[in-house]
Formats: C-alpha cells, sequence, structure tokens
C-alpha cells in the first residue's frame, strides 16, 4: 500500500492540524470529530490494520500508546479520563486502511458498542 490520506498528512501534501510528531508517530485532529478532543494517532509506517502487524512493529505500536498517554496529558484530559479505539476491517468500521488509534474524550462518553 502506497500514499494513503494519513501518508499524504503526514508529507504536507494535504493540511491537518499536528498535536505531536516523532520520527515514527503523528497525531493530527480528526477532521470530523465525534467528541470535544478527538485525535488519530498514525505510525508513519503505512501498516494497513491491526492484522498486520508484524514482530518488527512492536517498537511502533508501543510508541503509538506513549503517544496516546502523552497526548491526553498534553490536551488536558488524562485525569478525567478518555478512550483509545482501533478500528479493524469492515465489522470493526475502519474506513482508512492505514493503522491508527482514535484518541476520544473531552466529556463523558457514552456506551462503546452501538
Ligand atoms: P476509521 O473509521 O478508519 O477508524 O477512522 C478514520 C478517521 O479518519 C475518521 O474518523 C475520519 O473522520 C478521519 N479522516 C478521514 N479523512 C481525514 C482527513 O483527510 N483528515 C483528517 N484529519 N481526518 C480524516
Amino acid at each position: 500500500m502506497a500514499g494513503s490520506i494519513f501518508t499524504k498528512i503526514i508529507n504536507r501534501e494535504i493540511p491537518a492540524t499536528i498535536v505531536y510528531e516523532t520520527d515514527s508517530i503523528i497525531a493530527f485532529r480528526d477532521i470530523a470529530p465525534q467528541a470535544p478532543v478527538h485525535i488519530l494517532i498514525v505510525p508513519k509506517k503505512e501498516i494497513p490494520t491491526v492484522n498486520d502487524i508484524q514482530e518488527s512493529d512492536t517498537s511502533v505500536m508501543g510508541e503509538l500508546m506513549l503517544a496516546a498517554a502523552r497526548i491526553a496529558a498534553q490536551e488536558g484530559i488524562a485525569e478525567d479520563g478518555y478512550r483509545l479505539i482501533m478500528n479493524c476491517n469492515r465489522h470493526g468500521g475502519q474506513e482508512v486502511y492505514h493503522l491508527h488509534c482514535h484518541l476520544l474524550g473531552g466529556k463523558q462518553l457514552g456506551r462503546m458498542i452501538q
């Protein structure tokens, strides 16, 4: 896979509000926020889905979790709490096939499964 919409954001080919970036991770505000804070945390490597994670990706996946905690603190929602979601394939509701973690918060969230 090459050139996902998120890779275009990573390469600054399309705009996004970037809130966090390292050599291997980028995070930016979702274009259609579902909560007051809705940030997408994305490995720069184009891993299509959670199913495609390899042993060699364990480091970047750990960095993704660390980024989530740091961004939550940065956004001021760490103490109240937040939700991390990774959708996988059709039943999971995945729309963009470049692995990403949703960070949602800033209000009391409702039930997880609809
Ligand atoms: P998924 O359903 O794949 O888990 O989530 C994809 C997310 O990407 C959706 O919440 C959608 O609003 C967001 N998204 C899709 N295209 C763009 C874009 O061009 N820019 C930003 N910032 N978010 C996007």
